[in-house]
């Protein structure tokens, strides 16, 4: 049975035929290098960092766009929480189907604890709502089971800001039943048909177009 990560169910939503490709065929497109090239580093030094390793080499690698960036994170207020974990698996079974994903990283202040997501590039325009916020909150949940308040933080890199979410009571339910939504919708779907929104951003776009698929 698939374990549905929030790639996962995001790709789906905006087009079950690049899910097609993703997911079913594993078909995998090359991306531009640059793409992803910042994020990692700062993902990686930051997960160097928390687990304790000395970092100094790391940094004097970084380049003069890259500094500033890692400065926001090392002096962000829950980056300086108390570490729990960092680039942690975490799955859990909402319904009948299995979800999860990588967290960057859980942090912990007593019985208070901090699920973080730095992005170097854009926050969701709607993190209350984002898969990832969803997935990621319900499987700490599960997994933390006795804690005082579970929050998500999008830690935004580019303009210094935290967007926060804290899993409710209502808001649990709600992402019980989208999640539980979505992964049926994907597991009973036959068609995969396009959905030609974002036609021009896609890496499947040659393949797409081809009379064979
Ligand atoms: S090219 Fe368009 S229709 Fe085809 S997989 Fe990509 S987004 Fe979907």
């Amino acid at each position: 049975m698939n374990n549905f990560s929030p790639n996962m169910l995001k790709t789906y939503i905006s087009c079950p035929k690049k899910y097609y490709f993703k997911y079913i065929q594993n078909i995998s497109m090359p991306q531009p290098a640059s793409f992803f090239e910042k994020g990692k580093k700062i993902h990686a030094l930051a997960n160097y960092y928390l687990r304790g390793a000395d970092i100094s080499n790391m940094i004097n690698e970084l380049d003069d766009e890259e500094k500033p960036v890692w400065q926001k994170l090392f002096e962000n207020e829950f980056f300086k929480k108390t570490y729990v974990n960092s680039e942690y698996n975490l799955s859990c079974k909402i319904g009948d189907f299995w979800v999860g994903g990588r967290l960057d990283a859980l942090m912990q202040d007593g019985n208070d604890y901090f699920i973080l997501d730095y992005k170097t590039g854009s926050v969701p325009k709607n993190p209350e709502t984002d898969f990832q916020t969803m997935v990621y909150l319900m499987c700490a949940d599960k997994k933390l089971k006795n804690y005082n308040s579970l929050k998500f933080v999008y830690i935004d890199l580019r303009n210094d800001q935290n967007a926060i979410i804290e899993l409710t009571t209502e808001r649990k339910k709600l992402y019980e039943k989208a999640l539980t939504e979505i992964c049926k919708r994907i597991t009973e779907e036959t068609e995969y048909p396009q959905k030609t929104d974002s036609c021009s951003f896609c890496e499947y776009s040659k393949l797409c177009f081809m009379n064979d698929y």
